[in-house]
Protein backbone atom coordinates (compact mmCIF):
# COMPACT_ATOMS: atom_id res chain seq x y z
CA UNK A 1 0.00 0.00 0.00
CA UNK A 2 1.00 4.10 -0.27
CA UNK A 3 -0.41 6.62 1.48
CA UNK A 4 -2.09 8.04 -1.52
CA UNK A 5 -4.67 5.13 -1.39
CA UNK A 6 -5.91 6.42 2.14
CA UNK A 7 -8.25 9.31 1.81
CA UNK A 8 -6.09 11.90 3.01
CA UNK A 9 -6.29 15.17 1.85
CA UNK A 10 -3.46 16.63 -0.46
CA UNK A 11 -2.03 18.93 2.19
CA UNK A 12 -1.44 16.11 4.30
CA UNK A 13 0.31 13.59 1.66
CA UNK A 14 2.34 16.57 0.64
CA UNK A 15 3.69 16.56 4.79
CA UNK A 16 4.09 12.55 4.70
CA UNK A 17 6.66 12.59 1.27
CA UNK A 18 8.39 15.90 2.67
CA UNK A 19 9.03 13.42 5.74
CA UNK A 20 10.40 10.87 3.82
CA UNK A 21 7.97 8.53 3.96
CA UNK A 22 6.93 6.06 1.09
CA UNK A 23 5.05 2.99 2.62
CA UNK A 24 2.86 3.04 5.50
CA UNK A 25 3.82 0.77 8.56
CA UNK A 26 1.53 -1.87 9.49
CA UNK A 27 0.24 -0.43 12.37
CA UNK A 28 -0.54 2.67 9.99
CA UNK A 29 -1.78 0.70 7.47
CA UNK A 30 -5.07 -1.17 9.76
CA UNK A 31 -5.52 2.22 12.11
CA UNK A 32 -6.00 5.35 9.54
CA UNK A 33 -9.11 3.54 7.46
CA UNK A 34 -10.59 2.52 11.08
CA UNK A 35 -9.80 6.18 12.51
CA UNK A 36 -11.31 8.19 9.18
CA UNK A 37 -14.48 5.72 9.09
CA UNK A 38 -14.98 7.31 12.73
CA UNK A 39 -14.82 3.85 14.55
CA UNK A 40 -13.26 3.72 18.18
CA UNK A 41 -9.53 1.76 18.14
CA UNK A 42 -8.09 0.16 21.10
CA UNK A 43 -4.49 -0.50 19.65
CA UNK A 44 -1.31 -2.07 20.66
CA UNK A 45 1.39 -0.83 19.51
CA UNK A 46 5.21 0.11 21.29
CA UNK A 47 6.96 3.28 20.52
CA UNK A 48 8.91 2.77 16.97
CA UNK A 49 6.10 1.39 15.49
CA UNK A 50 4.72 4.44 13.58
CA UNK A 51 1.75 4.41 15.85
CA UNK A 52 1.96 8.69 16.47
CA UNK A 53 1.28 9.08 12.59
CA UNK A 54 -1.28 6.21 13.18
CA UNK A 55 -3.57 8.17 14.78
CA UNK A 56 -2.26 11.81 14.16
CA UNK A 57 -3.01 11.50 10.53
CA UNK A 58 -6.62 10.80 10.17
CA UNK A 59 -7.53 13.30 13.34
CA UNK A 60 -5.33 15.93 11.03
CA UNK A 61 -8.19 14.64 8.39
CA UNK A 62 -10.90 15.21 10.70
CA UNK A 63 -9.92 18.56 11.76
CA UNK A 64 -9.43 19.67 8.24
CA UNK A 65 -13.22 20.80 7.39
CA UNK A 66 -13.59 22.59 11.06
CA UNK A 67 -9.69 24.51 11.02
CA UNK A 68 -10.56 28.13 10.79
CA UNK A 69 -8.47 30.95 8.64
CA UNK A 70 -9.83 33.26 12.03
CA UNK A 71 -7.96 34.96 14.86
CA UNK A 72 -10.95 34.84 16.59
CA UNK A 73 -9.70 32.08 19.87
CA UNK A 74 -13.08 31.39 19.78
CA UNK A 75 -13.01 29.90 16.35
CA UNK A 76 -10.02 27.92 17.90
CA UNK A 77 -11.69 25.81 20.55
CA UNK A 78 -9.44 22.30 21.22
CA UNK A 79 -10.97 19.44 19.18
CA UNK A 80 -8.35 16.74 19.63
CA UNK A 81 -7.29 15.90 23.07
CA UNK A 82 -3.99 13.89 23.04
CA UNK A 83 -2.88 12.63 26.72
CA UNK A 84 0.65 11.02 27.30
CA UNK A 85 2.32 9.97 30.49
CA UNK A 86 5.37 11.61 30.25
CA UNK A 87 6.65 14.90 28.93
CA UNK A 88 8.96 13.21 26.36
CA UNK A 89 5.93 11.25 24.40
CA UNK A 90 4.06 14.92 24.95
CA UNK A 91 7.03 16.64 22.68
CA UNK A 92 7.57 14.03 20.65
CA UNK A 93 3.37 13.53 19.55
CA UNK A 94 3.12 17.32 19.10
CA UNK A 95 6.25 17.22 17.01
CA UNK A 96 4.67 15.07 14.59
CA UNK A 97 1.51 16.33 14.55
CA UNK A 98 3.29 19.89 13.81
CA UNK A 99 5.16 18.03 11.11
CA UNK A 100 2.21 16.55 9.24
CA UNK A 101 -0.08 19.60 9.61
CA UNK A 102 2.28 22.28 8.65
CA UNK A 103 0.42 22.66 5.11
CA UNK A 104 -3.19 23.43 7.28
CA UNK A 105 -4.25 25.85 9.11
CA UNK A 106 -4.66 23.59 12.45
CA UNK A 107 -3.29 24.77 15.46
CA UNK A 108 -1.31 22.63 17.90
CA UNK A 109 0.25 22.68 21.07
CA UNK A 110 1.60 20.63 24.01
CA UNK A 111 1.42 20.98 27.60
CA UNK A 112 3.54 19.27 30.17
CA UNK A 113 4.56 18.98 33.76
CA UNK A 114 7.95 20.58 35.27
CA UNK A 115 7.80 23.73 33.17
CA UNK A 116 6.37 26.99 34.23
CA UNK A 117 2.79 27.14 33.40
CA UNK A 118 2.36 30.70 32.49
CA UNK A 119 4.83 30.22 29.39
CA UNK A 120 2.10 27.79 28.38
CA UNK A 121 -1.11 29.79 28.43
CA UNK A 122 -1.09 32.12 25.71
CA UNK A 123 -0.99 29.41 23.43
CA UNK A 124 -3.64 27.79 24.92
CA UNK A 125 -5.56 31.03 25.29
CA UNK A 126 -4.85 32.21 21.70
CA UNK A 127 -6.93 28.76 20.96
CA UNK A 128 -5.61 25.03 19.26
CA UNK A 129 -7.81 22.86 17.37
CA UNK A 130 -5.44 19.65 18.51
CA UNK A 131 -3.93 19.55 21.78
CA UNK A 132 -0.96 17.09 23.33
CA UNK A 133 -0.99 17.07 27.16
CA UNK A 134 -0.06 14.98 30.50
CA UNK A 135 -2.91 14.75 32.51
CA UNK A 136 -1.83 16.83 35.70
CA UNK A 137 -0.64 19.64 33.44
CA UNK A 138 -3.74 20.02 31.58
CA UNK A 139 -6.18 20.06 34.98
CA UNK A 140 -4.21 22.77 36.26
CA UNK A 141 -4.76 25.02 33.32
CA UNK A 142 -8.26 23.62 33.22
CA UNK A 143 -8.36 25.37 36.76
CA UNK A 144 -6.66 28.43 35.63
CA UNK A 145 -9.60 28.75 32.71
CA UNK A 146 -6.51 28.50 30.30
CA UNK A 147 -8.64 25.91 28.03
CA UNK A 148 -11.88 24.35 27.94
CA UNK A 149 -12.36 20.26 26.52
CA UNK A 150 -15.92 20.94 26.15
CA UNK A 151 -15.56 20.66 22.00
CA UNK A 152 -13.33 17.58 22.11
CA UNK A 153 -14.69 15.23 19.42
CA UNK A 154 -11.16 13.16 19.29
CA UNK A 155 -9.78 12.17 22.19
CA UNK A 156 -6.23 9.37 22.17
CA UNK A 157 -4.92 7.92 25.18
CA UNK A 158 -1.34 7.28 24.35
CA UNK A 159 0.61 4.71 26.23
CA UNK A 160 -2.62 4.13 28.43
CA UNK A 161 -0.69 1.39 30.46
CA UNK A 162 2.44 3.56 31.64
CA UNK A 163 -0.42 6.16 32.37
CA UNK A 164 -2.22 3.87 34.74
CA UNK A 165 1.29 2.38 35.93
CA UNK A 166 2.21 6.38 37.05
CA UNK A 167 -0.95 6.46 39.20
CA UNK A 168 -2.69 8.31 36.20
CA UNK A 169 -6.22 7.50 36.50
CA UNK A 170 -7.76 9.81 38.69
CA UNK A 171 -6.43 12.28 36.48
CA UNK A 172 -7.65 10.59 33.60
CA UNK A 173 -11.24 9.23 34.76
CA UNK A 174 -11.89 13.64 35.64
CA UNK A 175 -10.55 14.82 32.53
CA UNK A 176 -12.76 12.27 30.67
CA UNK A 177 -15.66 13.25 32.44
CA UNK A 178 -15.05 16.91 31.17
CA UNK A 179 -15.83 15.54 27.55
CA UNK A 180 -18.58 15.33 25.26
CA UNK A 181 -19.85 12.00 25.06
CA UNK A 182 -20.17 11.92 21.34
CA UNK A 183 -16.24 11.79 20.81
CA UNK A 184 -14.25 9.40 19.13
CA UNK A 185 -11.87 7.41 21.59
CA UNK A 186 -8.79 5.52 20.48
CA UNK A 187 -6.44 3.92 23.15
CA UNK A 188 -3.42 2.99 22.96
CA UNK A 189 -1.31 -0.11 25.14
CA UNK A 190 1.70 -2.32 25.37
CA UNK A 191 -0.62 -4.41 26.97
CA UNK A 192 -4.25 -5.31 27.40
CA UNK A 193 -4.19 -5.81 31.07
CA UNK A 194 -7.57 -6.39 32.98
CA UNK A 195 -7.19 -2.78 33.99
CA UNK A 196 -7.05 -1.03 30.73
CA UNK A 197 -9.61 -3.36 29.26
CA UNK A 198 -12.05 -1.63 32.06
CA UNK A 199 -10.82 1.72 30.93
CA UNK A 200 -11.63 0.61 27.54
CA UNK A 201 -15.20 -0.19 28.50
CA UNK A 202 -16.04 2.82 30.71
CA UNK A 203 -14.92 5.27 28.01
CA UNK A 204 -15.34 3.44 24.59
CA UNK A 205 -17.65 2.55 22.41
CA UNK A 206 -17.28 -0.92 20.34
CA UNK A 207 -13.81 -0.82 19.73
CA UNK A 208 -12.03 -2.23 17.18
CA UNK A 209 -9.12 -3.85 18.04
CA UNK A 210 -5.52 -3.59 15.79
CA UNK A 211 -2.86 -5.48 17.38
CA UNK A 212 0.56 -5.65 15.23
P1 LIG B 1 6.48 6.34 16.45
O1 LIG B 1 6.37 4.87 16.72
O2 LIG B 1 5.18 6.96 16.13
O3 LIG B 1 7.19 7.04 17.59
O4 LIG B 1 7.38 6.54 15.14
C1 LIG B 1 8.72 6.07 15.10
C2 LIG B 1 9.52 6.75 14.01
O5 LIG B 1 9.16 6.27 12.72
C3 LIG B 1 9.38 8.26 13.96
O6 LIG B 1 10.65 8.82 13.85
C4 LIG B 1 8.58 8.52 12.70
O7 LIG B 1 8.91 9.75 12.12
C5 LIG B 1 8.95 7.36 11.81
N1 LIG B 1 7.88 6.93 10.89
C6 LIG B 1 6.56 6.91 11.13
N2 LIG B 1 5.88 6.43 10.08
C7 LIG B 1 6.78 6.12 9.13
C8 LIG B 1 6.69 5.59 7.80
N3 LIG B 1 5.53 5.24 7.26
N4 LIG B 1 7.83 5.41 7.11
C9 LIG B 1 9.01 5.75 7.65
N5 LIG B 1 9.18 6.25 8.91
C10 LIG B 1 8.07 6.44 9.64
Amino acid sequence: THFSEFDLDARLLRAIEESGYTTPTPIQAQAIPVVLTGQDVMGSAQTGTGKTAGFTLPILQKLLPLASTSTSPARHPVRALVLCPTRELAVQVAENADKYSKHTPIRTAVVFGGMDIKSQSPSLRAGVEFLVATPGRLLDHLEQGNVSLAQVNYLVLDEADRMLDMGFLPDLQRILNLLPKSRQTLLFSATFSPEIRKLAQSYQKNPVTIET
